[in-house]
């Protein structure tokens, strides 16, 4: 945070009165205090989950393929080990500091305890633009910051995942180096791996698909039919493309659709399956035949019934808030709208499906994942699946009802659900000082 700048604690400017644009860690912690402060809760025990357990630092040299090598920094931080291991995925971007690894780690706790999974928050990061990188590259980074981290990472410790810019790939990567270093193989080390290695049936689908049960139930809420439903999707990776296929299956017209290679918008609605192909080989949504091309911002403000933000955070501002034209915003990625622009989503009668409820779908099968692993005994995707939605309608319901008793948005009420759950285990726990 800029603490030069005239703001007081909420980003309001003291002399204008208008609210500069916050950064993901600083909306984390308004997120965190204005939830807290309805609970009425000890300040002394809020200390212990307000700031990182844990946040290393990493610097990780790594041969390049040209003989040369790089010096890249990497981070892994853990909020939470209050209510198990540490657990949220790692991703390899340009922009990833200390700030935004440390806010996406807070918000792993207050989501696992949405769902009600047995898990902490943590989240890591390498700072470097994959792009640019070869598959040998990326693997010696890989394996380079997994042998540093060795002591953080462990299946009753820390265990990370797929995020922005990794894959199945990545993970086999880390269960492999992570195994190679405790002399023996251990599955249960990282989650999102391929089915081969100890992988789960729904792991790959499971965020889009809980983004799906989040949409169904918050469109029974406003009396919305799916079947005659529009929906505007940013981000066509693993979350956007998987929600647009289901939505699609339950009727929804795809509108419009984005990528990092441009944005497309056909009103009459998107062929997915013919999309995903063109996606496949093309590489971005970009120019599929029939649609019109539109700008990625120009994107969110399309008139829709449902947007789904799957892209990155900041992505929905005081810039753009006034002009989103939907009635749900169920958020596929982590952090896409700042606090004020919430404020304004909520005052226009927009209903926020938030993150870390809308996105949960991905971290619960997870922890089938990890389950399955530590048992040896793996489940038939069906079972994934309905033990997925009943997890994730359950805790849709929860959230409601919060919302509805203390008379606060879905955001408020998910962040006061996590934190009171949260509080509750330290309570019984004890504090060991
Ligand atoms: N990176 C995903 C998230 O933000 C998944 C985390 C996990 O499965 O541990 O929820």
């Amino acid at each position: 945070m800029d603490t030069e700048s005239m703001t007081d604690s909420t980003g309001m400017d003291m002399g204008s009165g208008i609210q500069r644009e916050l950064d993901p860690l600083e909306n984390a912690h308004i997120q965190f205090e204005e939830a807290a402060a309805r609970l009425k809760l000890d300040p002394a025990i809020l200390q212990i989950i307000k700031q990182p357990r844990r946040a290393t630092i990493v610097k990780l040299p790594v041969h390049m393929d040209d003989g040369s090598f790089r010096v890249f920094t990497g981070y892994r931080v853990q909020h939470s080990i209050v209510r198990g291991p540490a657990k949220g995925g790692i991703r390899y971007h340009p922009d990833v500091t200390l700030e935004e690894v440390t806010a996406l780690a807070a918000w792993m706790t207050w989501k696992c305890a949405v769902v009600g999974i047995p898990f902490g928050g943590g989240k890591g990061g390498i700072s470097c633009d994959p792009t640019t990188l070869s598959k040998t590259e990326l693997e010696r980074l890989t394996r380079r910051y997994v042998a540093d981290l060795i002591d953080v990472f462990g299946p009753e410790r820390d265990v990370p995942a797929p995020d922005v810019n990794t894959n199945e790939q990545t993970m086999a990567w880390i269960m492999d180096t992570y195994s190679m270093h405790a002399r023996h193989t251990v599955t249960s080390v990282v989650t999102g791996k391929p089915l081969l290695i100890g992988g789960s049936a729904g792991r790959r689908e499971a965020t889009g698909r809980g983004v799906l049960f989040c949409v169904r139930e918050a469109a029974k809420r406003i009396g919305l039919a799916l079947d005659k439903a529009t929906v505007v999707i940013q981000g066509f990776g693993n979350v956007g493309s998987v929600a647009a296929d289901l939505l699609a299956k339950d009727g929804a017209k795809i509108i419009a659709v984005s990528d990092v290679g441009g944005g497309i918008h056909l009103p009459s609605g998107l062929d997915i399956p013919a999309l995903q192909k063109h996606v496949a080989e093309h590489r971005t949504v970009a120019g599929f035949p029939g649609a019109e091309p539109i700008d990625g911002k120009k994107l969110l403000e399309i008139p829709c019934d449902v947007l789904i933000p799957a892209a990155l955070e900041n992505q929905i501002t005081q810039a753009n808030a006034g002009r989103i034209n939907a009635r749900i915003v169920a958020e596929g990625a982590n952090g896409p709208t700042t606090t004020p622009a919430d404020k304004i989503l909520n005052k226009n009668g927009v209903l926020v499906v938030p993150d870390i409820l809308a996105n949960s779908g991905g971290v619960t099968v997870s922890y089938f994942e990890w389950v399955q692993d530590r048992q040896g005994l793996f489940w038939r995707e069906d079972e994934v699946n309905s033990r997925l939605e009943q997890i994730m309608v359950d805790a849709f319901h929860d959230v409601a009802n919060m919302a509805d008793e203390h008379k606060v948005s879905f955001r408020v009420a998910a962040f006061m659900l996590a934190i009171k759950r949260v509080v509750d285990v330290i309570m019984l726990r004890g504090v060991y000082a």
